[in-house]
């Protein structure tokens, strides 16, 4: 039988996994194009070790229009004592790069979703290039991974850290003692629309503690999200050991999204205006907003109803929605 060793990743990384310090680099991933021939994307890294201890994987802007993830971790990186450190930290701030540089949740390469774009390919398109390097070369290194996560120009959360529910419950365990100890103002066992092609589905099979966030949203971050990431980020490095000290455990509510009925989809194009805000207490039946159509006055407005009870725990944002957008997650307080 023919066997054909896997082809080799185009990313070539200018930070060497293996040595202790502060290395800042970059993942050089060639794409040829109009203005530069043999030009490159420059994905900024940067590998903090020392000592022996566990290696944590912090990545923000999978999505390049969040920017919790990316304040809290350039952050980090330009300040962290390498001293401090028992083990290895790979910070990728601003992961799809050329997506985090265009403001963009996709890539304006490709139009690539990263997130939906793993395990990724070697010989594929720039985003599922990154996708592949990250299954590859950067998760295998990690004993835990962190992906921050935001609502985007489309979106707006309550924050929160989250972990899914996984088929090996040891596992689970772990990722959510990891959520505990990030110690978002709230808690969430996740559920996902659609989990293929997403980070977090392979570095949960390949059995990593994986934690990811959805910190606030609508295109920006504030002072108070930024450090819930920061803090959370630091809260994690201490649950697993890289850093001394125990987390700084803040008050949590624990949530959980029970079933799909806490998506809420626009079936109509329009103006939308909500009648409850994120962490409202809501029932069953409850409006939670009304979408006006808007070509002309005197038309009534659609109601958009809970369909179970809970709080809102994210929104549409901005003002105008379309059909087929989601309009709102409802999730039940747990805790
Ligand atoms: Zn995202």
């Amino acid at each position: 039988m023919l066997t054909t060793a896997p082809r080799p990743s185009p990313v070539a990384p200018s930070v060497d996994f293996d040595m202790r310090g502060v290395q800042h680099g970059h993942l050089r991933l060639p794409y040829s194009r109009d203005d530069s021939a043999w030009g490159s994307v420059m994905i900024p890294i940067c590998v903090i070790a020392n000592g022996s201890g566990p290696t944590a994987l912090l990545t923000g802007a999978n999505h390049g229009d969040e920017y919790e993830g990316p304040a809290a971790l350039f952050e980090l990186a330009q300040t962290l004592d390498p001293s401090q450190v028992s083990g290895r930290i790979i910070v990728v701030p601003a992961l799809n790069y050329p997506a985090f540089r265009a403001g963009t949740r996709t890539s304006p390469i490709d139009r690539g979703n990263l997130n939906r774009s793993f395990p990724g390919r070697p010989d594929g398109t720039v985003t599922e290039k990154i996708a592949d390097y990250v299954t590859r070369h950067l998760i295998p290194l990690a004993d835990i991974v962190l992906d921050f996560h935001s609502g985007g120009k489309t979106l707006d959360f309550l924050p929160y850290a989250a972990a899914h529910e996984l088929p090996d419950k040891t596992q689970e365990a772990r990722c959510f003692e990891a959520v505990a100890a990030f110690s978002a103002p709230y808690s969430m066992k996740m559920l996902e629309i659609d989990a293929v092609g997403m980070l977090d589905t392979t570095a949960e099979e390949m059995g990593k503690v994986f934690v990811t966030t959805e910190l606030g949203g609508a295109g920006t971050a504030s002072a108070h999200s930024i450090d819930i990431a920061r803090t959370g980020t630091l809260n994690l490095l201490r649950h697993t050991g890289i850093l001394a000290g125990a987390p700084e455990i803040r008050q949590t509510r624990w949530l959980d999204m029970p079933s799909s009925d806490c998506f809420t989809f626009a079936e109509d194009d329009g103006l939308v205006a909500f009648r409850r805000d994120l962490g409202d207490p809501i029932a069953a039946g409850d409006v939670i907003a009304r979408v006006y159509p808007v070509s002309r006055t005197g038309v009534p407005p659609i109601d958009y109803r809970a369909a179970m009870d809970g709080v809102l725990a994210a929104r549409h944002v901005p003002g105008l929605i379309k059909a087929g957008d989601c309009l709102s997650v409802i999730a039940t307080i747990t805790e």
